[in-house]
């Protein structure tokens, strides 16, 4: 059984009086279960365990869901890796302050999407710190600087697990480093089974659900950015775009399709870019085939257009972004359903009879 959430249930989240900013930082180390909330009132991803009257029901899951293939409107799956901002319950402590721990969180991003989407196709979200482990990296990118021990698997470190951003975070921001102990090949390995394993089986069973009612799927992978990269980013000091859609430089996607959907968010009058400074991750690499009609495209969102990037709370842009988001959307199953499929490399079929 998979945990579902009702998509009415965020709207509950804003009828709930507390201060973000508080209950933001308070309580990120050591205190919130991996297990997710389903139908919380305080949305996907915003549970810090300290809400009172807020995320009663549990699942042994590390993520929530929201919306099912069989009633989405077009062939389309979204996800949200990042958006979880508890630390686990039993996890190892971060050494890091909880301040640099939340600028590694997409603040927000799966609720911006849920409101967006109003339940028209299935949105996934990790209950899991990104910090914690990383969903859109390579199960194999592990830093063995990291481990006690030698880690009993094969090991391919990338460019971004260099700078300390790998499967597991090596530092939380330039000069901050996550732990101040080696970690245990145990610990690793129990996140990757807990978390980052189902995390990814999920998504490709929704892919897979998708493809198969549709005979096409769109992965659309969800995060933010901050507004200026850092010391541990490529474009360290550049200001950024409002979005930047990437598809592993034509690789994860039909180009047609990005260039589709960067046009059709740049409609709403934001600066899109392509591919820079995002290229895509694990998430569009592992569940994009393009030349089998399963499309994948990563979408980061600058954080200064909805939230103070400070506070971690959200400004007056939010609504608009919900409401431009959501016109995207409808674009998107419009097309999909209409003149836009037929331009994929895919052949497109007409959905399936619910069984
Ligand atoms: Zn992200």
């Amino acid at each position: 059984m998979l945990p579902m959430i009702d998509p009415k249930c965020f709207v509950m989240h804003y009828v709930v009086s507390f201060d973000e900013t508080n209950e933001s930082m308070k309580h990120l180390n050591g205190t919130a279960d991996i297990t997710p909330k389903a139908n919380s009132g305080s949305g996907l991803g915003s549970n810090l365990g300290a809400n009172p009257g807020l995320g009663q029901a549990r699942s042994s899951q590390p993520f929530v869901l929201s919306g099912q293939p069989n009633t989405a409107e077009a062939p389309l799956v979204f996800d949200s890796p990042h958006s979880w901002r508890s630390w686990p319950a039993g996890g190892t402590r971060s050494a890091a302050p909880d301040i640099a721990l939340m600028s590694g969180w997409d603040a927000y991003v799966d609720e911006l999407w849920a409101e967006a989407l109003e339940g028209r196709a299935p949105l996934l979200a990790a209950c899991f710190h990104r910090c914690y482990i990383d969903a859109n990296r390579s199960r194999n990118d592990i830093d063995p600087a990291l481990l006690s021990t030698p880690w009993p698997e094969p090991v391919d470190l990338s460019p971004a697990g260099q700078r300390g951003m790998g499967l597991i975070r090596r530092f939380a921001l330039p000069g901050v480093p996550m732990y101040d102990a080696p970690l245990t090949v145990d610990d690793v390995m129990g996140r990757i089974t807990r978390c980052y394993d189902p995390y990814h089986a999920q998504l490709a069973a929704l892919v897979d659900a998708v493809h198969a009612r549709f005979g096409m799927c769109v992965h659309i992978d969800c995060h933010s950015m901050k507004s200026k990269g850092n010391a541990m980013n490529e474009d360290s000091g550049a200001a950024r775009p409002d979005m930047v859609v990437s598809d592993l430089e034509g690789q994860s996607a039909d180009p047609f399709l990005v260039r589709w959907v960067a046009a059709s968010l740049g409609s709403s009058g934001y600066r899109v870019q392509v591919n820079h400074p995002y290229r895509g991750g694990e998430l569009v690499r592992r569940h994009g085939r393009p030349a089998s009609g399963r499309h994948s495209i990563q979408i980061e969102i600058n954080r200064a257009l909805y939230m103070d990037e400070q506070r971690f709370v959200r400004h007056g842009g939010y609504g608009r972004l919900v409401r431009d988001l959501g016109r995207f959307i409808e674009q998107l199953c419009n097309g999909l359903t209409a003149d836009l499929a037929p331009r994929l490399g895919a052949p497109f079929s007409s959905p399936k009879p619910q069984e």
